[in-house]
């Protein structure tokens, strides 16, 4: 039997996670993720699909992430029949998510045709929430250790990553005519130190490995984000401000809300109204009651509601009650997605308070080139928001310490648990000059073999086996 990858996306960019895997009679795709950020990326989703997606024979899912599963209703739309596999939280988190990129594009395309700000006569959403839907009928749920076949000749197996609610590491086990193969798939890898989630499970052994290098080359050593927020709440009050932070729906969001109930407890910040809005983030919160066994804060559902909810805060539901808080003059604080800022009802606070110098914007997360949120944070003196320039008076504050990602050290730590080289390590899921360079300190740490793909490059990773 032999075995050969394709990558259709997430090499040489950190958006676009989805690697083709063939063997004889089968062939799946690992994840299906969204391009975003640069326009040149972002353009390649509206690219044929290399392949017919009626021949894909299944999808496996790494976690719910839009940049490893948002192509999946164009996918569908486009011939792709199921299943669809992932862990029990990132099928119910995929329904969220989805239903709100679907959400994103179309509410994008309609204001460039009222702006007239599109090149395109009629600007066109990818797909729509119709679409999304048709995917949820596909999911099949695997929970974590199960060992699971979804061909004859394919195992797999999730463990978890620790990056997000029901987040997975892979291992997929390969039963050829004479020999038995192990690929392993990262996914996103979580840290080591965290409020919600566990740490990632360690591997021991793979034939191919697919390491994600989102912070490669980043330290980004991990510190009790408490002072940093009790810093950063009691300066914006002391200016007369609001703090606004543009947070990912799922994860940071609950971790910020944890922390906020516990510095408020500590009286370390005033009693204030912290605003969740985002309808995303407040159905994602459901999930982690619904999913205790998925994450540490799992005693009983009180006390995780206790964990996680201030006595403060507002559930915000309506996009009315969302624009009121543009009254809001100081002594609150606003969470709101998404939060690379490339959508969602944050774009309408950055329009209101970004000239605000009383205010603060705090970023609190990875930023992928391209995006508002990297240029915020670039400093760049303006901002396009609704195809207007806006300025930017207020202050940038920007705080790694509760990413959901692994930092350099974290992912070598990981990478530590392998007993034996891999033949063959793939780089994937990083940017630029970063990339090599992570490969190289790979190489020179552990002697693996180490690739850096190119984007829709084949390489066979078995032959007769
Ligand atoms: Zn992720």
């Amino acid at each position: 039997m032999d075995v050969q990858v394709k990558f259709l996306g997430a090499a040489k960019s950190v958006t676009g996670s989805r690697y083709l895997v063939e063997l004889d009679g089968f062939t799946f795709l690992f994840d299906c993720g969204l391009f975003q950020g640069l326009k040149e990326l972002r353009l390649r989703n509206w690219d044929e699909f290399p392949l017919d997606p009626a021949v894909i024979d299944a999808v496996v899912i790494s976690h719910a992430h839009i940049d490893h599963t948002g192509y999946l209703p164009r996918l569908v739309k486009n011939g792709f029949k199921g299943p669809i596999y992932c862990t029990p939280p990132t099928a119910d988190l995929m329904e969220i998510m989805l239903l709100d990129s679907a959400k994103l594009q179309q509410e994008e395309a309609s204001y460039a045709k009222k702006k007239g700000y599109s090149k395109h006569e009629n600007p066109l959403a990818l797909y729509s929430e119709d679409d999304a839907r048709m995917v949820f009928g596909m999911f099949k749920t695997i929970g974590y250790d199960r060992p699971f076949n979804i061909h004859e000749r394919v195992e797999i197996i999730y463990r978890d990553a620790g990056h997000l609610l029901g987040s997975a590491i892979t291992e997929v086990n390969l039963k050829g005519d004479s020999q038995r193969k192990k690929i392993v798939f990262s996914g996103d890898i979580g840290r080591y130190q965290q409020d919600l989630l566990h740490a990632p499970a360690p591997i021991e052994h793979a034939d191919v490995l697919f390491i994600e290098s989102t912070y490669g080359t980043k330290d980004n050593p991990f510190k009790d984000p408490e002072d940093d927020l009790t810093r950063i709440v009691n300066q914006t009050f002391e200016r007369g401000g609001v703090l606004v932070i543009p947070a990912f729906a799922v994860g940071r969001t609950q971790s910020l809300l944890y922390y906020f109930r516990k510095l408020m407890l500590e009286d370390r910040i005033p009693d204030v109204p912290v605003y969740v809005d985002s309808p995303m983030a407040i159905s994602a919160t459901y999930l982690f009651y619904k999913h205790p066994s998925f994450h540490k804060v799992h005693t009983t559902s009180e006390d995780l509601a206790r964990a996680m909810e201030t006595n403060m805060l507002v559930f915000v539901k309506s996009p009315e009650h969302s624009k009121s808080l543009n009254a809001l003059k100081s002594k609150a604080i606003i969470i709101s997605s998404s939060g690379m800022m490339t959508g969602g009802r944050i774009l309408h606070h950055m329009f209101n308070r970004l000239p605000n110098k009383q205010d603060t914007f705090l970023v609190a997360g990875y930023q992928a080139e391209g995006t508002r949120g990297r240029k915020l944070l670039d400093k760049e003196p303006t901002i396009r928001l609704f195809g207007e320039d806006v300025k930017v008076n207020c202050s940038v504050e920007f705080m790694s310490s509760i990413s959901g990602h692994a930092d350099r050290g974290e992912l070598f730590k990981w990478m530590g648990n392998f007993k034996d080289k891999p033949k063959i390590t793939f780089c994937v899921h990083g940017e630029g000059e970063d990339q090599e360079k992570y490969a190289q300190a790979i190489r020179d740490t552990y002697k693996w073999n180490v690739m850096v793909p190119e984007y829709l490059e084949s390489v066979q990773l078995f032959s007769g086996i």
